[in-house]
């Protein structure tokens, strides 16, 4: 088992493991980097098949919200946890509080938050034993996904008007994959701008619900890559962009909310080649980090929702840099995340030496 040669290893702060006896609790907290402010990212459950799978995940995915949270203009770090087990047996209340306690040894030095296999309840429970917990009370920001949704929109908005020269939605085409929280918010929001939806997801109500409300087109599964549409916008799942997929695709977009959409690098090339305007799912997704960087006793929607809609003019400036420089907008998204970095970095060392 291996920490610091692990490929995804990328200079991370602190990688903690906890183990709390009475519970069986297993748990893995990475902060990637603090440079921005204290590292915020949500917890993983999930049944991994080995330790090795695990630290590989939680340092991925703590890398990723250090670039998210950079590129959205948020005063966050990068972090993440995950905890090792099966999110639909091993749920107990006792769990989430050792999680909790887990949570406060560092102090505020990592912020969690619901992810993948936890709940906002999940988190609640864990709240009782630390406060460095996000995204969970309404009158705070609550469930980040309607900001979520809203943030995709602007993106999706942003991508229409550079590739297809189009500033509104009416007549455009939207292949959604995934109606769960923010894929059927993001069908609402294209709806009532104009747009025509395609959809694919395997609940039933789901679909159903999007034909009646919204007078969408549903089509099996697999077939929401084959779609003459503009715009194709995973929701879902990982990893959906490949080689097969991309192949199959005759859209002239893809923006959605679903994390880590390419299967590697070098699909982001394969797009571009094909023609197809990639919006970095990172710069898309980051509505959700943007309410809860809001979080506090002054806490005001309405200004936190516009701060998201500000994706719009930051996908705008990475499509218009990947043109000027005729590299991948992915490659464009991690030169502006790192750039923001570098700076702050390099003000705080000014600032450390000046005192
Ligand atoms: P969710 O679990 O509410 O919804 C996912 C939906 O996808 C479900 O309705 C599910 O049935 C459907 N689905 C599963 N497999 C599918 C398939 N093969 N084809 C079509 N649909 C399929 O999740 P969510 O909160 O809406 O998040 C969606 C994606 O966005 C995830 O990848 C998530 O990591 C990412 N994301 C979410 C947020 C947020 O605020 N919720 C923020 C950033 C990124």
């Amino acid at each position: 088992m291996t920490v610091f040669s692990a490929k995804e290893f990328d200079n991370h702060e602190d990688v903690l493991f906890f183990h709390d006896r009475k519970t069986g609790l297993k748990a893995i907290i990475a902060v990637h980097d603090t440079t921005l402010g204290p590292a915020l990212g949500g917890t993983r459950m999930w049944n991994y098949e080995s330790e090795e799978e695990a630290i590989a995940d939680v340092l991925r995915l703590s890398r990723g919200m250090t670039y998210k949270s950079s590129l959205a203009g948020v005063n966050l770090g990068g972090g993440k946890s995950v905890i090792i087990g099966n999110s639909r047996t091993d749920k107990t209340p006792e769990l989430f509080e050792a999680f909790g306690r887990a949570v406060d040894q560092l102090g505020g030095t990592y912020i969690a938050a619901e992810d993948v296999g936890t709940t906002v309840p999940d988190l609640e429970i864990a709240r009782r034993a630390t406060p460095h917990i996000a995204g969970i009370t309404e009158g705070n920001s609550g469930d980040p996904s309607p900001a979520t949704a809203w943030g995709v929109f602007h993106g999706i908005r942003a991508a229409v008007e550079f590739e297809l020269n189009k500033t509104d939605f009416t007549g455009v085409k939207v292949a959604v994959q995934g109606l769960g929280n923010v894929g059927y918010g993001l069908c609402e929001l294209l709806k009532d701008a104009g747009a025509e939806l395609i959809v694919a997801d395997p609940y039933d109500a789901a679909v159903e619900k999007a034909i009646k409300n919204l007078g969408a087109t549903a089509v099996a599964i697999d077939a929401i890559y084959d779609q003459n549409a503009d715009v194709f916008a995973p929701c879902a799942l990982g990893a959906i962009l490949n080689d097969e997929t991309i192949d199959r695709l005759k859209v002239h977009v893809v923006a959605g909310s679903a994390n880590n959409q390419l299967a590697e690098d070098r699909h982001a090339k394969m797009l571009m080649d094909k023609g197809i305007l990639y919006a970095p799912d990172y710069a898309v997704n980051a509505g959700g980090i943007i309410i809860i960087s809001h979080e506090g006793p002054h806490f005001n929607r309405e200004k936190a929702m516009q701060q998201v809609a500000g994706i719009y003019d930051t996908c705008l400036s990475i499509f218009e840099r990947a043109k000027q420089e005729r590299v991948t907008t992915a490659e464009i998204a991690d030169k502006i995340a790192l750039e923001r970095l570098e700076r702050v970095r390099n003000e705080k060392a000014e600032l450390a030496l000046a005192s």
